[in-house]
């Protein structure tokens, strides 16, 4: 997999736009749209289409909308809108025009009552039982309605009613009238509005009817003279209703309507319905946790734009669905964080290293660099003294075969810094090891030891001058690659996916951390401030990925 940001990868949608250009159709334009319903946070896989829909508009030297779908009001609202324009912009994405199905609520409403003057759409007052059971199966041809006959001027002044709220909820429909036997169940009669009187959070109680999705989403790409209208594949079977209410209604132009594979992502899950239920639920704190899949919590977890961009091109865009698999998100982000990151040191579970032979008040500036292979970023101070801290992990008393840490009696480097061996283990009264007494080596300094190899390198701070942190490790949150497969997928949830360590400690430096730098702690992970409970003085750290698949990294 080779991937290039400038230059997207051939895929059947750019083929079918390359030969419409050709022939001219649409007059050399080509205008898409991404058009989220503002029910839930956007997702990752939210990001395949608007990498999509906006990486065609740009190649293509054509437009890109940002429309809410909100023919729903039950369940939109404007934090929703907020959080997605957010998202798509941190995406580093720019809308030509922003929309909302509700601007468009009075001219559906001429187009349907043009339906109904064209003989083609009736006020059913079925009810919805009614007329599930009246649509048929797949096998066998449904039945029609005894109101499918009503006479034009009836069905015209009943629409008008159920406009000026006359009716109750469920008590009408307006249908649209094409072919109860169609093969295809979505052209039985398909109901085209409905009375729901429900507040709309950005037309109030203007309406108490709502056009449905597939007659609204059509019509709003056309009057934006959308040309190529990208949606995902479980929308196939509801193209000949987008055409069909197109052609009838003569409308300034048709788009094409192409279906795409959705995204699936293995241990996690992309459906607003099923994340909203894990935040209200609270299995897991807020849209914006960081095991979450949204673009919300991908930013806390540290995930950079260019990181997902890169992913959406890499997986690409077919007709076929299957599981990505989440090794291929970790790589986009490594690939980014080893680049761009700040290398810093943290000690995450301390272990007390008193060095006997180094001078008591004595503190040594070392000047590590930031990157090893970016002199550009600079270098900063690392502050060496006689109380130091490592990880407790990286000291054994009894060492595992090929363990090239600290031991008793052996000799390690400290990162940027001096060789150190270990000369006795302090214990407290339970036998847990609190302290290690060492000495230094001070002639190892940017250079090997006299006479001997040491090949074991740790990281460390020093204990007076480094600051507090707590770390916040994260993990898959399901423990199955398909948690949508499963009857319940919140039976397979990880209760693991968060480890809070509290006692970390980090170098000086971090003090000056920012929201906008990632930071790479040597040996550990890639992390980066948390953007809602670092505060000053209260340093907390996400990590966004290890540094290599898999887990942990060891020497
Ligand atoms: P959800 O079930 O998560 O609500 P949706 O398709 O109903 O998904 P919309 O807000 O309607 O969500 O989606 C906006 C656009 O994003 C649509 O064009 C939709 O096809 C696309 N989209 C949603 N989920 C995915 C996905 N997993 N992969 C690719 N595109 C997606
Ligand atoms: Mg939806």
């Amino acid at each position: 997999m080779s991937t290039n940001e400038n230059q997207p990868s051939a895929n059947f949608i750019r083929q079918i736009i390359h030969a419409d250009l050709k022939d001219q159709k649409y007059n050399g334009k080509v205008a898409t749209r991404f058009p989220p319903e503002p029910n839930g946070y956007l997702h990752i896989g939210h990001a395949k289409s608007i990498c999509l829909n906006f990486g065609i508009a740009a190649e293509f030297n054509g437009t890109c909308n940002l429309r809410f779908d909100d023919t729903n009001p039950e369940k939109e609202n404007i934090e929703y809108m907020e959080s997605i324009e957010r998202d798509v912009q941190w995406l580093g994405f720019e809308w030509a025009g922003l929309y909302n199905a509700s601007d468009y609520f009075e001219q559906l409403y001429n187009y349907a009552v043009q339906l109904i003057e064209q003989g083609l759409a009736y006020v059913d007052s079925l009810s919805a039982e009614q007329i599930r059971l009246y649509r048929g199966t797949l096998t066998e041809p449904g039945k029609e309605s005894p109101d499918r006959n009503r006479s034009i001027p009836d069905n015209l002044d009943l629409f008008q009613r159920m406009r000026a709220g006359e009716f109750a909820d469920g008590q009408y429909v307006l249908r649209a009238k094409i072919d109860m036997a169609s093969p295809n169940i979505n052209m039985r009669d398909p109901a085209i509005y409905r009375i729901r009187r429900v507040h709309h959070h950005r037309t109030g109680h203007a309406w108490c009817i709502y056009p449905m999705y597939d007659y609204t989403h059509c019509i709003s790409d056309a009057i934006e003279g959308i040309t190529h209208s990208l949606c995902t594949l479980e929308f196939e079977d509801h193209r000949p209703l987008y055409d069909w209410v197109l052609d009838k209604l003569q409308t300034l132009c048709h788009p094409q309507q192409i279906e795409f594979a959705r995204l699936q992502l293995e241990y996690t899950i992309v459906s607003k319905r099923k994340l909203n239920q894990l935040v209200m639920e609270k299995h897991v704190h807020g849209w914006d946790d960081p095991r979450m899949p949204t673009i919300a919590g991908l930013r806390r977890a540290g995930f950079t734009p260019k990181a997902i961009r890169d992913f959406c091109e890499r997986i690409g865009v077919t007709k076929q669905n299957s599981w990505i698999e989440m090794g291929v998100l970790e790589y986009c982000i490594r690939e980014d964080l080893n680049e761009n990151a700040l290398r810093a040191m943290a000690v995450l579970k301390p272990l007390r290293v008193v060095i006997d032979n180094y001078p008591e008040d004595q503190t040594e500036q070392l000047e590590i660099s930031n990157h090893p292979q970016k002199p550009e970023l600079g270098k900063r101070n690392v502050p060496f003294t006689k109380v130091i801290l490592i990880e407790q992990e990286d000291f054994a008393e009894i060492p595992p075969p090929k363990f090239k840490r600290l031991i008793t009696g052996g000799e390690v480097r400290l990162r940027g810094s001096y060789v150190i061996q270990c000369n006795e283990v302090i214990k407290n009264a339970e036998g847990v090891i609190i302290e290690l007494r060492c000495t230094y080596d001070a002639d190892t300094l940017g250079k090997n030891p006299e006479g001997r190899k040491v090949k074991g390198v740790i990281h460390w701070v020093s204990e007076q001058q480094s600051h507090p942190a707590e770390v916040r490790l994260y993990d898959r949150l399901f423990k199955v690659p398909n948690p949508d497969n499963e009857e319940n997928f919140l039976d397979v949830i990880n209760k693991d996916s968060l480890e809070v360590l509290t006692g970390c400690r980090v170098e000086a430096s971090l003090v000056n951390a920012t929201f906008e730098n990632r930071y790479q702690f040597e040996r550990t992970g890639y992390f980066c401030l948390d953007a809602i409970d670092s505060v000053k003085g209260r340093l907390v750290f996400n990590r966004t990925v290890t540094l290599r698949e898999g887990g942990w990294e060891k020497d």
